[in-house]
């Protein structure tokens, strides 16, 4: 167990150092500006969508290792997939850090789990989730987790 934790980690860091997809997107046709007042994470999300296909997922913004390192690896993860398969996940994933629900079908959103053991950092986890959620429902005002 000490040993996946360690690998967590290491996961989360290299994340939060070398972000994936870390820039703005011109062809996106959903962006949105989330913001974590509680910690001072804020990121903005790009996101291509085409008949309900994520096509890409790329951000921008600062914040703690743990909003980077949760907004790079679900820009990862999210192309390809569906609107209705981003929903299941975004539910799966706040139950995850919520502590509510150990789910097994993270995958590599499974290293952000431990974040369940510091309520402080859930918010950090699930901002960027929040924002494209808005994002893809086109809301109009920048989203707070507040
Ligand atoms: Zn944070």
């Amino acid at each position: 167990m000490d040993n996946l934790r360690d690998l967590y980690q290491e996961v989360i860091i290299d994340h939060s150092q070398n972000p994936r997809n870390f820039h703005a997107c011109a062809h996106a046709n959903h962006v949105k500006e989330g913001h974590n007042p509680l910690c001072g994470d804020k990121i903005t999300v790009y996101v291509t969508e085409k008949n309900g296909i994520i096509e890409d997922v790329c951000f921008k913004g600062e914040g703690c290792a743990i909003s980077m390192a949760s907004a790079s690896l679900m820009s990862e993860v999210l192309k390809g997939k569906t609107v209705v398969e981003f929903q299941k996940l975004f539910a799966e994933f706040t139950q995850a850090v919520t502590g509510k629900n150990a789910s097994n079908k993270l995958g590599k959103l499974a290293v952000l789990a431990g974040v369940a053991e510091f309520p402080m950092r859930v918010k950090c986890a699930t901002l960027v989730w929040h924002t494209v959620n808005a994002a893809l429902h086109n809301e109009k005002n920048s989203i707070t987790t507040e």
